[in-house]
């Protein structure tokens, strides 16, 4: 029997469905913009955009017609032959993260993987670090992907437990915090990977200062620096990159969710020669990376993204909504922290758990996730307009008052 209404379809998911997620009670079939649709044509604003994956809006006019333009003459070469899609999409990738090259893969967890294989090949074959014993520093509550050797130095025990034996190599430090990084550094270190924001953990700002400062421990130690951008990245912080804001250069650039345009899972790392150089035909690859379907939508997302000046759009909106949540002056808001349109919001303990206020927000049109039962999150599409974040803080001043 096929399934119509809400209440059937989510029955069915729960039936055959692996029950790796715990969704809000509310089933999308139509979207456009900032607005999804259910199949009962009740519409919502959506303040999550797939977790920055969607900060174009969904369906964007001009990506979507790169999708279908592409799907009519080539969409899968593999690399075994050259495309006609990937080098135009690499030099344009290259230009707006100013590194000479890029690898493309598809998802997030893909390109940290990437990365890390990078910092790991440069340790050996060019540092000089002892064979096997090259150590990569990260940061409690990091939230890089889900593949065993990402979740082997996640601090999350739900991400974590019952995964092992985990892949060795990885050091945890306190995030924000560079007296500890010094102190973890020794000849084996290899590499730093870094959320110039942590999202997953609750939008984490660090210090003013903290990635500079850890750019320059990377510096004085002849250690690699990479950025992972997949959440940050693409204008959601008021930046083209997050870095940007402290005017660091980062070693590797690691870039996914909103590269797709919302439509297609579309992953990269961005570096210089001198590191990306380490990679040799044979020694690291994915049959879908650099694919011509895949290669035609980011080229349009990144085009968009210049073409409507997102970066603005975000630092201005974002500042504008973070305003309008403090100034609900809140009994149940503690804090409200955040960069650009990305924007956390957490609890006081009287609240009690976020996911009652997400239920209700859910209730009177507004889509949001709470992450790690106190923080919500609102990250709208960065095409979002004023008047609409008033609509929305209107809906969100009911609900926290
Ligand atoms: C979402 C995310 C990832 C993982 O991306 P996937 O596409 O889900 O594999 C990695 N790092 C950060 C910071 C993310 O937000």
């Amino acid at each position: 029997m096929t399934a119509r209404t809400s209440e059937e379809l989510m029955k069915k998911e729960q039936r055959y469905g692996a029950r790796n997620y715990n969704p809000l009670e509310v089933v999308i079939s139509k979207a456009e913009g900032i607005w999804v649709e259910d199949p009962e044509g009740r519409r919502y604003m959506d303040m999550l955009s797939a977790y920055s994956a969607m900060s174009h809006g969904h369906r964007h006019p001009k990506i979507i017609k790169a999708l279908k333009e592409q799907a009519d003459v080539l969409t899968l070469t593999s690399r075994a032959f050259f495309n006609d899609q990937w080098p135009t999409f690499a030099e344009k990738l290259s230009k707006l993260t100013g590194k000479d090259m890029i690898l493309p893969m598809n998802t997030g967890a893909e390109a940290v993987e990437t990365a890390l294989k990078a910092i790991r090949k440069w340790a050996y074959t060019v540092k000089g670090i002892e064979k096997d014993k090259a150590e990569i520093i990260v940061f409690a509550e990091n939230f890089h992907g889900r593949t065993i050797s990402i979740i082997s130095f996640s601090t999350d025990p739900v991400a974590k437990d019952n995964y092992g034996p985990f892949t060795p190599g990885f050091v945890v430090v306190p995030y924000d915090d560079l007296a500890a990084v010094e102190k973890a550094v020794n000849k084996n270190t290899a590499g730093i990977l870094v959320e110039p924001i942590q999202g997953e953990a609750g939008v984490n700002v660090p210090s003013d200062g903290f990635l500079k400062g850890l750019e320059a421990i990377a510096r004085k130690n002849n250690v690699l620096l990479a950025l992972d951008e997949i959440q940050t990245g693409f204008c959601r912080t008021g930046k083209t990159f997050c870095f940007e804001h402290e005017g660091i250069n980062p070693d590797l650039i690691i870039m996914g969710k909103a590269l797709g345009g919302g439509i297609l899972p579309v992953s990269a790392v961005a570096a210089d020669k001198e590191v990306m150089g380490v990679f040799q035909p044979g020694s690291h690859g994915s049959t879908f990376g650099g694919n011509p379907l895949a290669c035609a939508v980011a080229s349009a997302a990144i085009d968009v993204l210049i073409e409507e000046n997102m970066s603005e759009r975000a630092a201005e909106l974002g500042a504008y909504f973070m305003e309008g949540l403090k100034k609900l002056n809140s009994p149940l808001i503690k804090l409200v922290r955040g960069k650009g349109l990305l924007i956390g919001v957490e609890m006081t303990e009287a609240a009690g758990k976020a996911r009652k206020y997400t239920t209700s927000l859910k209730e009177k049109g507004l889509l949001c996730k709470e992450t790690h039962e106190t923080i919500i999150r609102f990250a709208p599409p960065l095409v979002i307009t004023k008047e609409e974040i008033d609509d929305a803080l209107a809906i969100i001043k009911e609900v926290f008052v």
